[in-house]
């Protein structure tokens, strides 16, 4: 850091002072306690009906949806999570991607061994791609808040992180009040993948902070698959209802 951007880091410090957003404690934006407050999810289901004795999208299910299986990394009712999300997303403090993809990682790797997740054995054929923005809402943002929990999810996994091979070409009207099917007709053909990069043998995990009713990745995943891919997975840091999604985007 050069002299100027200490100062500009001291300045920003000095108005928005970082605290645990669980605890208020000083300089951390989520305390070691708080974190191993979180309870990481266990269980696995099928994405649509969510029955429970499936650790995969089932087979009935399959006609239906195009995602493959859905990795949930915590619960949405945990008013810590909710707060970690919306502070992420909608007062725009980028530094909370480290922490969520800690949550992920947790999921992936303390409480499953693996063993529900083939797709990470396949190594060299597997991709974390972030659900991707229009450059409208980016601009917007600052940031692609699935980007960066998806790049560092990548580099704690070792698998190859694309975040340029499927782009949002049409700029749609905001999800959160429409009905599931107005969300599907509002993403058609929201979304286009790069015919350019060789898709054969490659599994996908496609990775969005929050999932609802899956519109979106059923979309992405459906553009994916129609390009090449193999199998695509979806992982979120916890799956909320449209409700709990109106009353953040609300606040
Ligand atoms: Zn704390
Ligand atoms: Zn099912």
């Amino acid at each position: 850091m050069n002299s100027a951007q200490k100062i500009k880091k001291f300045i920003i410090d000095t108005i928005f002072p970082v605290s645990c957003i669980g605890c208020g404690s000083d300089d951390t934006w989520l305390c070691h306690q708080c974190f191993g407050g979180i309870a990481i999810n266990k269980e696995m289901s099928c994405p649509e009906c969510r029955l429970a004795s499936s650790t995969t999208t089932c087979n009935p299910c399959k006609a239906t949806i195009k995602i493959d299986g859905l990795i949930i990394s915590t619960k949405y009712e945990d008013k810590l999570v909710q707060n970690l999300i919306k502070s992420f997303k909608y007062n725009f403090i980028p530094e909370l991607a480290r922490p969520l993809s800690k949550i992920m990682i947790k999921r992936l790797y303390d409480f499953d061994n693996n063993s529900h997740f083939p797709i990470l054995y396949n190594r060299s054929g597997s991709i974390i791609i972030p659900v991707p923005l229009h450059k409208k809402r980016l601009l917007a943002r600052g940031f692609n808040q699935s980007a960066l929990i998806a790049e560092m999810l990548a580099n704690q996994t070792g698998l190859e992180y694309q975040p340029d091979i499927i782009t949002r070409i049409r700029f749609t009207q905001t999800q959160t009040n429409l009905s599931r099917d107005e969300r599907i007709q509002n993403l058609k053909d929201a979304f286009v993948a790069d015919q350019s990069f060789n898709w054969s043998g490659k599994n996908a995990i496609l990775v969005d902070d929050v999932a609802t009713t899956l519109s979106t990745l059923n979309e992405c995943a459906g553009v994916l698959k129609k390009a090449g891919c193999k199998e695509v997975w979806a992982m979120v840091i916890a799956r909320g209802s449209q409700d709990d999604l109106n009353d953040i985007t609300l606040k």
